[in-house]
């Protein structure tokens, strides 16, 4: 069953005016936004309901070439017209913001985007509440799908608190608590993963967590094939969507269940093991990556199946290098983002990576899960992008890091945006209001000081976000940031 027809089951006794009405006021909300408290007010810099950007270089998120000076106006939350500043004239009583010089971009849309930080050697989650949502909104990420969740009654709650207009943050997907099993996970038990005994066990968490508001479940590494479906099959019940990073199903084997999206590309993908044992995450998988021929038929094997469901996968790069000798993976607005505590224990895993005291296979899987993502969107995959935020990248600049190493992987700067905008809003069912910069989307856009096409790393230059037509002062979020990443 489809997220759709799930959707449809639920509410076929509610009687259709009530749904209208309940669509309008929906809408309404989406397009005017709530009322902003003082702690949110205190980041936002524009807040009129008509702007005008003009002379703006623009990335519109539909996979267009780049175009120069660009005016967009804004309107009540609204794109209202996107055109060639030579004949677009701002309307009558409309903020005009001359942005000569910068680029616009459709609002990030992070697809693995948590709200916990996972420290490097020893792994221990860290809920970032406070400083997190600050970081990925003033990073240019207006949306977010958490794909897994340490702590999910605090997400929901942080989730609330940003629609509520209490706190400043992008537009929430939340998810349930990982989903493991049957057998033990020592490394994610203990931070509260369920681990699924049997196949009912994983109904009821789903159920569950269907109700309390999540949209989305992550099953981890060690979800069998009977559990999978079972998860697949409950979710969809309830309108749900589940993606994994998966090790003891492969991903063909995943998509034949009927899985709805794979996290990590190849990176988690064990199926190319010549030791692959059924329902057995091998030991060897990641070594054997290292021999894969990209262009092989195997690989061509996985891309046709994903493609012919529509299974798109989220690439982490930015996270993955942080495991690589000689990468540049010390990066100054991630140190300035840590608290003294997370910055010593940072300078411990710089020190064990830069020394090559890691599995040897990183630097030649690295590179080939490059090649990997660059093929799938060759063969017509639809790839996403995502941070998550653990081992030495942060939240929001780590979206942004995933962005420039996409670039060196191969992506035109164009590629890279839809990548990280309009797919991820595919994947997420939301392409109709956001994703792109189109008349009539919902005014979720990122301003940048520079060149995206002349110089990836121009992204970290986020200065302006805007959020439901908001404006938020990007440099001010990442400054009240500063520090907090591992106190709150
Ligand atoms: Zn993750």
């Amino acid at each position: 069953m489809t997220r759709e027809e799930g959707r449809g089951k639920r509410e076929e006794c509610i009687p259709v005016a009530a749904l209208l009405l309940a669509a309008a006021t929906a809408a309404n909300l989406y397009a005017q936004g709530p009322q902003l408290s003082p702690e949110v007010r205190q980041y936002v810099s524009v807040d009129t309901p008509l702007v005008a950007i003009t002379h703006v270089k623009l990335i519109d998120g539909t996979g267009a070439p780049a175009a120069p000076d660009q005016t967009v106006v804004i309107a009540n939350g609204k794109i209202q017209v996107v055109g060639a500043a030579a004949t677009v004239k701002p309307p009558a009583g409309a903020r005009v913001m001359d942005l000569t010089g910068h680029m616009l971009i459709p609002g990030l849309i992070g697809m693995h985007d948590h709200t916990f930080y996972l420290t490097y050697g020893v792994e221990r989650p860290i809920q970032s509440n406070y400083s997190y949502p600050r970081l990925y909104l003033g990073s240019g990420v207006t949306t977010i799908r958490t794909t897994g969740s340490m702590s999910p009654y605090a997400e929901i709650n942080i989730k609330a608190e940003i629609d509520r207009g209490d706190s400043p943050g992008p537009h929430m997907y939340v998810t349930g608590p990982y989903i493991i099993g049957p057998k033990p996970d020592p490394r994610l038990e203990p931070f509260g993963a369920l681990r699924a005994a049997t196949p009912e066990a994983a109904r009821r968490a789903v159920a569950y967590w269907a109700e309390e508001g999540a949209t989305w479940i992550k099953v981890y590494a060690s979800i069998s094939r009977a559990q999978l479906a079972a998860v697949v099959d409950e979710a969809h019940q309830h309108g749900m969507k589940v993606t994994g990073h998966l090790c003891a199903v492969g991903y063909r084997e995943a998509v034949a269940l009927g899985i709805d999206h794979l996290e990590h590309t190849l990176f988690a993908n064990s199926e190319y093991d010549p030791q692959k044992q059924p329902d057995v995450c091998p030991p060897t998988y990641r070594s054997a990556m290292t021999n894969l021929d990209i262009g092989g038929e195997p690989v061509r094997a996985t891309f046709r199946d994903l493609v012919s469901r529509g299974v798109g996968m989220t690439s982490t790069l930015a996270v993955y290098e942080c495991t690589v000798p000689g990468r540049p993976t010390r990066h100054a607005h991630v140190l300035e983002a840590f608290s003294p505590e997370m910055q010593r224990e940072d300078s411990v895993r710089f020190a064990t990576v830069s020394q090559g005291k890691v599995a040897s296979y990183w630097p030649a899987v690295f590179k080939k899960t490059m090649d990997y993502e660059v093929a799938f969107v060759k063969a017509g995959g639809l790839l996403v992008a995502g941070v998550d935020p653990a081992w030495c990248i942060t939240a929001g600049r780590g979206d942004q890091r995933e962005f420039e190493l996409l670039v060196e992987a191969g992506f035109t700067p164009v590629q890279a945006v839809q990548i990280m905008t309009a797919n991820g809003a595919k994947v997420l069912g939301i392409l109709d209001r956001v994703g792109t910069v189109t008349a009539g989307k919902n005014a979720d856009l990122a301003v940048i000081r520079g060149d995206l096409t002349a110089r990836a790393a121009d992204i970290e230059n986020v200065t302006l976000v805007f959020k439901d037509g908001v404006g938020f002062d990007a440099v001010r979020l990442v400054e009240a940031a500063k520090g907090q990443v591992g106190l709150r």
